[in-house]
């Protein structure tokens, strides 16, 4: 391939930009992460499915990644898609609804939607970050940060908490484009104004309040954190002051993303992330997902209540790419079903022709190289998952139009499926033993084997008969007896 440059659209220069990691060869990674006072919804995960194809496209390119994914247990407010951090903590709200009355306090809460949300990162074939750090679990470093921001002028205190002073920081603004004094005031209206506040946008690094179901000591005294301070704080923890790449849903980029980098930037003097990139919005059936319209759906809605096939699921939901809105359709689910059942008839006809090894040429391996080389060259491109995908079925089209694959070919066709899923994780999940740790088999001696048990039962040596069938299944190779004589094929190949 000659262009390996791995381009993005950059949120904040609203260009196509080139991802290189500052360290040559290793990307440093920030996904933010669900609240968890619900389970999360297929939307959200359209968010995180960028993240992971952000990592495994990089992963193609032999780069290291240092990907950090957070959980927000504590501090985001229900008004908090405004700025200043007004509203019910979205935590408590969940426990005191219909929904919450099986919890006994707000941490068990917290842990349940949190199990449930790796739960369902696993079963849509997300990879794991390499760390995925809980606010709850980091509240001295975010007071410290505060204590910092006070301490160079950025915050300060009221009655009420502790608030980030827009005006000291001159770029407040310069992600989202939210500049003058109009539009910061058009982003936080209809909430209540603190009178203590030094300018109406300035937004909370902590909120004072001994009645918090969840509440930490302070040097201003009992209260918790504000949403925003988490993200600063767990990202530069983990990856240094300065990210090659920073990623969200399209809703983080004001308040929460521009709060970071006031944080971030303030405390350090230094870039907060290199580039930023945010994924669109997923509706349902034409419209914005709510309950009240029977359209809003969760992984396991669809995987438990549906029987939806969880690649399936994350096939659809990566069908469009991520910086284009989406119409997520029952339909869609049902092609990318039938799209997904083309790599698992690939696998098995891979897995049969490995075992059987006929002789004869590689006639499909440099026709599958190419196609894997242009469906990572289309995720090189912002991720464009349509041409990738597209091109990874015309690899199935080659693969299944053989009548037979000669060892050969199979080889080339099992490094086709393992590139690709490795890439796009819809050909199998991660955690299921991969195929091309298959054993290699060798059929003439298999044969000679099963007809040495034959001759063994019939002169009545069950002990070798038993024996032969043990020393073929230690080896991965099952046997199935029947009327018509003794089969054999390998352990967990239907
Ligand atoms: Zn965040």
């Amino acid at each position: 391939m000659s262009d390996r440059r791995f381009m993005l659209y950059d949120t904040m220069s609203k260009s196509m930009r080139e991802l290189v990691p500052q360290e040559p060869g290793h990307l440093k990674f920030y996904s933010c992460g669900p609240t968890v006072y619900s389970y999360a919804h297929i939307g959200n995960f359209r968010t995180f499915l960028t993240a992971d194809l952000v990592v495994r496209t990089a992963e193609a390119l032999g780069w290291q990644v240092s990907y950090v994914s957070n959980i927000t247990d504590v501090g985001h407010l229900t008004e908090d898609s405004l700025a200043d951090a007004e509203g019910e903590d979205k935590m408590a709200r969940a426990l005191q609804s219909k929904e919450g009355e099986r919890f006994a306090n707000v941490w068990d809460l917290a842990d349940h939607y949190a199990d449930a949300f790796v739960e369902d990162w696993r079963r849509l074939n997300l990879r794991d970050p390499s760390v995925r750090p809980k606010a709850t679990q980091h509240m001295r470093e975010q007071i410290v940060a505060v204590q910092e921001l006070i301490a160079k002028g950025h915050a300060y205190e009221t009655p009420t908490g502790v608030y980030f002073n827009v005006a000291s920081f001159a770029d407040y603004g310069k992600l989202s484009g939210n500049r003058d004094q109009d539009d910061l005031m058009r982003a936080v209206r209809d909430v209540v104004q603190d009178d203590n506040k030094r300018h109406p946008a300035d937004f909370a690094l902590w909120k004072k309040d001994e009645k918090h179901l969840m509440q930490w000591f302070s040097p201003w005294g009992w209260g918790f954190p504000g949403w925003h301070i988490e993200c600063s704080v767990m990202a530069m923890r983990y990856l240094g002051e300065t990210l090659d790449l920073h990623a969200g849903g399209e809703d983080l980029r004001f308040p929460h993303h521009e709060c970071e980098i006031a944080q971030s930037e303030a405390l350090t003097g230094k870039p907060f992330s290199k580039l930023w990139i945010h994924t669109r919005f997923l509706q349902v059936e034409g419209e914005k997902m709510a309950k009240s319209k029977g359209n809003f759906f969760t992984v396991r809605d669809l995987v438990e209540g549906k029987n939806a096939d969880p690649l399936a699921l994350r096939y659809a939901l990566i069908s469009v790419p991520y910086g284009k809105p989406y119409n997520f359709t029952m339909q869609t689910l049902r092609d990318a079903s039938s799209n997904v059942e083309r790599f698992r008839l690939c696998e098995e006809k891979v897995a049969a022709a490995l075992s059987a090894t006929r002789p004869g040429d590689d006639a499909i391996g440099p026709e599958l190289d190419a196609l894997y080389d242009e469906a990572l060259a289309a995720m090189l491109n912002d991720l464009n998952t349509s041409v990738a995908l597209a091109k990874a079925l015309e690899g199935t089209r080659v693969i299944l139009r053989e009548a037979e694959l000669s060892g050969a070919c199979a080889d080339s066709a099992q490094r086709f499926l393992d590139r690709i899923n490795a890439l796009l994780g819809i050909v199998r999940h991660e955690s299921d033993a991969p195929a091309s740790n298959s054993p290699k088999v060798d059929e003439a001696r298999i044969e000679a084997l099963l007809a040495e048990r034959a001759a063994a039962k019939a002169g009545k040596d069950f002990a070798r008969a038993d024996g032969i069938r043990d020393q073929l299944a230690a080896e991965g190779i099952e046997l199935r007896d029947s009327p018509e004589g003794t089969t054999w094929r390998l352990k967990g190949v239907v």
